[in-house]
C-alpha cells in the first residue's frame, strides 16, 4: 500500500517532573501506539533544576520517538510550548502538560477532528475538582475581563492541551511577541476549530509550577498583548475626572463669591488632591504597562534559548514510518 502515515508531533513542556516524567511517558506512549500514526515526543526541558533533564536524556535513549528540546533556564511555559512547536516536524502538533493533567487517553479523539478537517483542535477542561477553588474563580474571572477588554472571547477552561495543524504551525514560526499568550494568538490567527472536552484529573505527583505571581504575569500579558482598552480606560478616567474637578472648581468659586465662610474645605482639598493623585498614579501605570511591552518588542530578543537537544537529525520521524515521508526541516528557531 502506498500511502504514507500521516505523522503527529507531541510536545510536552516539563519543568521540575522528576516525579511523573517515566508514568506520563509510558502511558503516552502506550496510548499512541495504537494510533495509526507516525509520531515524535518533544519534552522540552524548561530549566529544570531536579533530575528531568537525566530522566529525558535516559529515555531518548531507550525510545528512537523520543527526542529532547533543552532550554538553558526557565523560560515559562508558554516559550516552552513555542520552542517545542518550532522544532515540531509532524502534520500536526499536540501540545499538552506532563503531568498527567492533561489525560493522553484524548489524544486519538484530537486526532478524529483533525481528520474530519479541522486545523485548531481545542479541548475544554469541565471543572477540575481538584484545583483550589481560588484558582478557579480567578480563571474565570480572568476570562471575563479579557472577553469585555478586548472583545475577543477565549473560552474558559481552555488550556494549553491541543492539537494545531501544520498550517497553524507555519504560522506561528512567524510571531515574535514578546509577550507571549499562545491562547489569544491561536484565536486570533483564525482557522476552523474543534473542541474536546475532558475531566480533568489530579496533578499525579509533583507540585503546580504556577505561583499565584506567575498567574497574574500571565493574566496582564494576555490582556494587555491583545488590547488597548486599558490605555482608553485612563484616558476616559483622566477626562472625566478633569471635568468633575472644573465642576468643583466652579462651587468653590461660588463659595467663596457668595458667602461668608470661605475657609473650610481643608478636608476636601486635602481628599480630592490625593484623590486625583491615586487616579493620576493608575493612569501612569497603565502607560508604562504598554511603554514596558514596547520596550520588550522592540529589541526583538528571541524567546528562548536552546541549549542541548537529542533526536532531531536526519532520522525518519518514527520508527515504525517506511523513511520514505518528507520531511520539512527546520533550522534553529528564530
Ligand atoms: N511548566 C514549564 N515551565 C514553567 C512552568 C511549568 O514548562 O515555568 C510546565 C510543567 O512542567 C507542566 C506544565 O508546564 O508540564 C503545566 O504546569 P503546572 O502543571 O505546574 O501548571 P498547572 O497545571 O498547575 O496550571
Ligand atoms: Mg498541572
Amino acid at each position: 500500500m502506498g500511502h504514507v502515515k500521516t505523522s503527529i508531533s507531541i510536545v510536552v513542556p516539563l519543568y521540575n517532573e522528576e516525579a511523573v516524567i517515566e508514568r506520563f511517558t509510558s502511558k503516552l506512549i502506550a496510548v499512541l501506539s495504537a494510533v495509526d500514526c507516525r509520531y515524535e515526543i518533544i519534552f522540552v526541558n524548561d530549566g529544570s533544576t531536579d533530575a528531568t533533564l537525566e530522566q529525558v536524556r535516559r529515555l531518548c535513549c531507550d525510545h528512537s520517538t523520543i527526542k529532547l528540546l533543552s532550554l538553558s533556564r526557565n523560560f515559562g511555559h508558554q516559550s516552552a510550548l513555542l520552542a517545542g512547536l518550532r522544532y515540531a516536524r509532524g502534520d500536526c502538533a499536540i501540545t499538552l502538560d506532563g503531568d498527567l493533567q492533561h489525560p493522553p487517553e484524548l489524544i486519538p479523539s484530537l486526532i478524529a477532528h483533525w481528520k474530519q478537517g479541522a486545523k485548531v483542535v481545542a479541548t475544554r477542561r469541565l471543572d477540575a475538582v481538584s484545583s483550589p477553588l481560588a484558582k478557579r474563580l480567578s480563571s474565570q474571572w480572568f476570562y471575563r475581563l479579557f472577553r469585555l477588554v478586548s472583545g475577543m472571547s477565549l473560552e474558559p477552561g481552555m488550556a494549553d492541551f491541543r492539537l494545531l495543524d501544520r498550517a497553524v504551525l507555519d504560522t506561528l514560526q512567524d510571531v515574535n511577541e514578546r509577550a507571549l499568550f499562545l491562547r489569544g494568538m491561536l484565536q486570533w490567527v483564525g482557522f476552523r476549530r474543534a473542541v474536546v472536552e475532558y475531566r480533568a484529573a489530579d496533578r499525579a505527583a509533583g507540585v503546580s509550577k504556577f505561583t499565584p505571581r506567575k498567574m497574574l504575569a500571565l493574566a496582564l500579558d494576555g490582556i494587555t498583548a491583545f488590547s488597548v482598552t486599558p490605555l482608553r480606560i485612563a484616558t476616559v478616567l483622566g477626562f472625566v475626572f478633569s471635568l468633575l474637578s472644573f465642576v468643583y472648581l466652579a462651587y468653590a468659586l461660588f463659595i467663596h463669591l457668595f458667602t461668608e465662610h470661605a475657609v473650610e474645605g481643608w478636608t476636601s482639598v486635602i481628599g480630592s488632591v490625593l484623590f486625583l493623585g491615586g487616579v493620576q498614579l493608575i493612569c501612569l501605570g497603565i502607560i508604562g504597562e504598554y511603554i514596558g511591552k514596547i520596550f520588550q518588542e522592540v529589541k526583538q530578543r528571541p524567546h528562548f534559548v536552546v541549549e542541548e537537544t537529542i533526536g532531531f537529525g536526519d532520522e525518519s520521524l518514527s520508527a515504525t514510518g517506511a523513511g520514505d515521508h518528507a520531511v520539512r526541516r527546520r533550522a534553529t528557531a528564530d
